[in-house]
């Protein structure tokens, strides 16, 4: 990606918001364990940008330094993963943005830490979350207190937006 756009995102409970304006570099996924154990997951899908191009538009991030070179940005209230911050600029957390399926990963980091499973997640049975209200009756009424897809004047807003 090197269009020049605007992209915004922040965390679940709404507390940290980011926007990000002008050419983004290149979208990638990390399988290293650091990256897994910073997200808890498979691996960290994450979005070069400049330090220029990222303004925090609520609150910030808090911060911990995972090894001598690398701190990792996260909010303090919710534990949303938000940023990989390195001497050679910024990332943000793939799934943080409000628009994620626009940010489409082109290579993969760290595959010496990749999880032998992860290749064939695709092959797993599927199912809509509407297909398991039988045997999990709550979903059929959950409402989500996450921060919607969008910016907000104020939040939490009247009715939650
Ligand atoms: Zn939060
Ligand atoms: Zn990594």
């Amino acid at each position: 990606m090197s269009d020049a756009k605007t992209l915004t995102g922040g965390c679940q409970c709404g507390a940290v918001r980011f926007r990000v304006t002008g050419p983004v570099g290149r979208a990638s996924i990390c399988h290293c364990r650091m990256c897994q154990k910073a997200f808890g997951a498979f691996y960290a899908p994450l979005l070069a940008v400049t330090e220029a191009s990222l303004e925090w538009t609520r609150g910030k991030p808090a911060h911990f330094q995972s090894s001598n070179h690398v701190r990792r940005g996260f909010c303090a209230a919710c534990g949303t993963p938000l940023t990989y911050e390195a001497p050679d600029g910024p990332a943000l957390a793939i799934g943080a943005f409000d628009r994620p399926a626009e940010i489409v990963p082109e290579i993969q980091f760290g595959t010496e830490g990749r999880l032998p499973y992860v290749d064939r997640l695709h092959e797993l049975p599927a199912r809509h979350t509407e297909e398991d209200v039988a045997a999990s009756p709550f979903l059929s009424d959950i409402h989500s207190y996450q921060h919607p897809d969008h910016d907000t004047k104020t939040w939490p807003g009247p009715q939650g937006e």
